[in-house]
């Protein structure tokens, strides 16, 4: 009698051992939410030592998963950063920079090419739902919208919220003291136009609105979820500032704070919603900007903090930015300061929910997981600053030279050769004061070096951000 009990305990176990193990492939990958804000800088948020600006619902991320100190763009600003994070390649291998057109206009016949993979489309082959809500800003003609790119759905403005301007208004004087009809920038659903000039006090409450519902009909009655992807990419802290009549007026940074604060309680609201529903325990939150602060704005612009530069330059204020990583119990809480990159982040989700990624290209990311769980130290040891198609810097541990120069408010964008390198140690002197060049020329050597390398197997794509669509070429 007792083989029997025994034989019956046996098949039992088995049997729950293969129905737990199919559960688990049903339901076990995680989800990936990204929130990009929009100019906003290193210094903009009270974990990152900001002074004035309350961000409670971000601090409480940052203590709870990691803040990252040394986490990078691949580009000063807004089009070519953001093809770089959803493509994790560099933006001179698919065309999506340029030295003439910096970045996409309403009158741009380009966009980001269909034969670029993005996270979404990998995600997609795995089985996730995935929706872009905020801005686009890689091409806003149906070929290359978000619908186009992996995205089963898109709610947001195709370009930067300073785009469409009226004439009738002086351009400094529309965007430092905006009004919504100034900017007659559209608001899209997939690829319709739903409202025109987007009211743009109210798209952060409405972002946010779209993303938890995107949340909640992504997490089934049953229990069980489709895992999703959401790209939440702000369209603000961008000038002209908006804020909506709850937070405006509020906070003591003036309206650039207000803005700031608005999106904290936009992140606290997706987080909240997480924790209610227990998402959190399945999903990895990653915070980060797109570019450095538009400082050439006054106190509209943003702060760096204690780094040197703007958006619009390659300094570590253009390209350095918040980070903060979160997913409780799978990201191991702390202070990184190796450096990662939004480069990573399609390696890193890829490899997350079980992604092979295809051969066929070259990514210029690493996964970081072995950073976000604390087994490893992190794989990225270089950066390479272009801006536009040129390489203006390079990293290689703690140093970085420059190759180029240029006004570190960013604008004028005129760009000077060095005739002699400068160096710096940017974890002794992150605000870049000391140049230690004459000091130490093996660094420069060994960073040549590594340029060398990269630019020996390196094809540069033919822009996609100089064609203007013909009827509106002025
Ligand atoms: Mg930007």
């Amino acid at each position: 009698m007792n083989r029997y009990l025994i034989l019956f305990f046996l098949l039992l176990n088995s049997w729950m051992t293969v129905d737990s193990a199919h559960a688990q492939t049903k339901t076990g990958k995680p989800n990936f939410i990204v929130i990009f804000t929009d100019d906003q800088g290193y210094g903009d948020l009270g974990c990152y030592g900001h002074p004035t600006i309350r961000t409670p619902n971000l601090d409480r991320m940052a203590a709870e998963g990691q803040r990252w100190t040394n986490f990078y763009v691949a580009a000063n600003v807004c089009t070519p950063s953001r093809a770089a994070l959803l493509t994790g390649r560099l933006p001179v291998r698919t065309g999506m920079c340029s030295d003439t057109r910096r970045v996409l206009f309403p009158d741009s016949d380009g966009g980001l090419p269909q034969s670029e993979n993005t996270i979404a489309r990998i995600l997609k082959k795995q089985g996730y739902r995935t929706a872009a809500i905020g801005k686009w800003h890689l091409g806003h003609l149906p070929a290359y919208l978000p619908t186009s790119h992996g995205f089963d759905s898109y709610y947001g403005i195709p370009y930067s919220n300073d785009m469409d301007r009226v004439n009738s208004v002086e351009a400094r004087e529309a965007l430092m003291n905006p009004k919504v009809e100034y900017f007659q920038v559209p608001l899209m659903r997939d690829t319709s136009v739903i409202e025109r000039p987007a009211d743009q006090t109210t798209i952060v409450k409405r972002y946010t609105q779209e993303a938890l519902e995107f949340i909640a009909r992504n997490k089934q009655k049953s229990g069980a979820t489709q895992p999703f992807f959401l790209y939440l990419a702000h369209s603000l802290p961008h000038v002209p500032l908006f804020a909506s009549s709850k937070f405006k007026g509020t906070s003591e940074r003036g309206l650039y704070g207000d803005v700031i604060e608005e999106i904290d309680w936009s992140t606290g609201q997706i987080l909240d919603a997480l924790r209610k529903t227990g998402l959190d325990k399945n999903t990895y939150v990653i915070f980060t900007s797109d570019n450095g602060p538009w400082v050439i704005f006054d106190e509209n612009g943003g702060s760096a903090g204690p780094l040197f530069g703007s958006k619009g330059t390659s300094y570590e204020g253009g390209v350095r930015v918040p980070a903060i990583i979160w997913g409780p119990g799978r990201v191991k809480p702390a202070v990184i300061s190796e450096m990662g990159s939004t480069l990573d982040l399609l390696p890193t989700i890829s490899a997350l929910a079980g992604a092979t990624l295809p051969t066929d290209r070259v990514y210029d990311g690493y996964s970081l997981i072995p950073v976000l769980d604390g087994t490893s130290k992190s794989p990225r040891n270089e950066m390479l600053y272009y801006h536009g198609t040129r390489l203006f810097a390079a990293r290689k541990g703690a140093f970085k030279c420059y190759f180029y120069r240029n006004n570190p408010q960013g604008y004028p964008e005129k760009m000077e050769k060095l005739d002699t390198y400068t160096l710096f140690n940017l974890q002794h002197d992150p605000s870049e004061r000391f140049d230690i060049a004459a000091k130490y020329p093996e660094k420069i050597r060994e960073i040549d070096e590594m340029v060398r390398q990269h630019r020996a197997s390196l094809v540069v794509a033919p822009s996609n951000l100089e064609k203007r669509i013909v009827s509106q070429k002025k």
